[in-house]
């Protein structure tokens, strides 16, 4: 009690009670007397001082003799569907001189260095750090790379690392949608990218796309489409030059909408819908040479809307589910609580939510503007904070 107290970042949901109103809705969390009503995050700001990078090397993972190391938290770009975007708020980078001294200590255990971060092609320098470690004769890899921070340098850090599949996340087909998501990616910025990739000698292309996205329309669907087609044009003009062609893969996960995002108010797609879409896109591009379609299973993304939006009340039906062997249809005819309520509710705006008493040090104000925002198709500047409070995970700037 005394811990939870005194403790940022520590919760213990025994000394908090979950209320509900009438229409089933939450209604609060009360805590019991001393505790704070809110459980602030506990958050480091300078990342210098914890080294997070893999403590044991061994085979017997699926990163066997990668040493992987965190560069980045957080990341600047604010796409609206993406939980850690917002949650580790603000972005914050490890200094290269210290990630140079950390992989020159511990690299003679490892094949490969792989970086890891949601904004690792935001990294300051990192360029020459990846030069360093190749220089060294170590391969480099990264979690994932942003289709408009390509530059020549880094395209041939690539080539000299023998990256065989570069992964390209375009999430939306049309650029109206890019532009809800807040994605900041031009189609020009994706063709460009897959182009430089194969010139690069890359052979392969992994292109990632979400479906039932908010506000989303058959018109989007058709527009992933029609932007997979004009990738693969892109990428053979390319390979003709090369004298070969590689593989493109493209992958298709449906939305699920995430608590401390923009979209924490937005229902999920029905299954069927979602079904109706993935079978479209697979019908479309089905007979494109050398293109592969892989689309995750939409029950499965409902699964997990269930476990990511409920409040407590859902934990009886993960219960169920273990009693009836994760038999998921038995388990959900056996409890009395109505998954689609969590799933595909509109949930009012002035809704509480069993989250909103994790303190991130974003206003819930801003979540909501940026959900509207989205709705109107409206664009957000990318995370400065040196200069910017908006969100409020930020200080406010000091007055000169
Ligand atoms: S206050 Fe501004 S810079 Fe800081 S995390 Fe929020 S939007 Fe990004």
């Amino acid at each position: 009690m005394e811990s939870a107290q005194q403790l940022d970042g520590l919760y213990v949901p025994a000394l908090y009670d979950d209320l509900y109103n009438k229409d089933n809705t939450f209604k609060a969390l009360k805590a019991k007397p001393g505790l704070p009503h809110r459980v602030k995050r506990a958050s480091v700001t300078d990342l210098s001082r914890f080294r997070t990078r893999s403590t044991i090397m061994t085979p017997h993972t699926t990163f066997d003799r990668t040493f992987l190391i965190e560069v980045s938290r957080g990341c600047p770009h604010g796409c609206r569907f993406c939980a850690a975007g917002y949650v580790y708020r603000p972005p914050r980078f490890r200094p290269p001189g210290d990630l140079a001294d950390c992989i020159r200590e511990e690299k003679l255990s490892a094949a490969k260095i792989g970086l890891v971060g949601a904004a690792v092609s935001d990294l300051p320098g990192l360029e020459a750090l990846c030069s360093t470690i190749s220089g060294d004769g170590t391969e480099v890899s990264f979690s994932s790379l942003r289709a408009d921070a390509l530059t020549d340098g880094l395209l041939t850090q690539l080539k000299q690392n023998r990256v065989k599949t570069a992964t390209i996340a375009p999430d939306a087909g049309s650029e109206r949608m890019r532009v809800c998501i807040n994605k900041g990616l031009s189609e020009k910025d994706i063709l460009n990218a897959a182009s430089k990739l194969v010139a690069a000698g890359i052979p392969n292309l992994k292109l990632y796309f979400m479906i039932g996205l908010p506000f989303e329309t058959m018109q989007d669907i058709d527009a992933i489409i029609a932007l997979c087609k004009n990738i693969k044009r892109a990428f053979l003009e390319s390979s003709r030059e090369k004298g070969r062609m590689g593989q493109i893969t493209v992958s298709l996960s449906p939305f699920v909408p995430k608590p401390h995002t923009p979209f924490q108010w937005a229902p999920m797609e029905k299954v069927p819908v979602l079904k109706k879409k993935i079978k479209r896109i697979k019908q479309a591009l089905g007979n494109v040479p050398n293109l592969t379609v892989q689309a995750d299973v939409p029950r499965w993304a409902y699964i997990q809307a269930l476990f990511s939006r409920g409040d407590r009340r859902v934990a009886d039906i993960l219960l169920a589910g273990r009693d009836h062997q994760w038999n998921w249809a038995k388990t959900f005819k056996s409890s009395d609580i109505d998954p689609d309520f969590y799933v595909h509710r509109r949930r009012d705006e002035l809704e509480v939510f069993p989250w909103d008493f994790i303190d991130h040090g974003i206003r819930k104000s801003f979540l909501l503007t940026e959900y509207k925002k989205a709705q109107k198709g409206k664009r957000t500047r990318e995370c400065n904070p040196d200069t910017c409070s908006l969100c409020g995970a930020c200080p406010p700037p000091s007055q000169p």
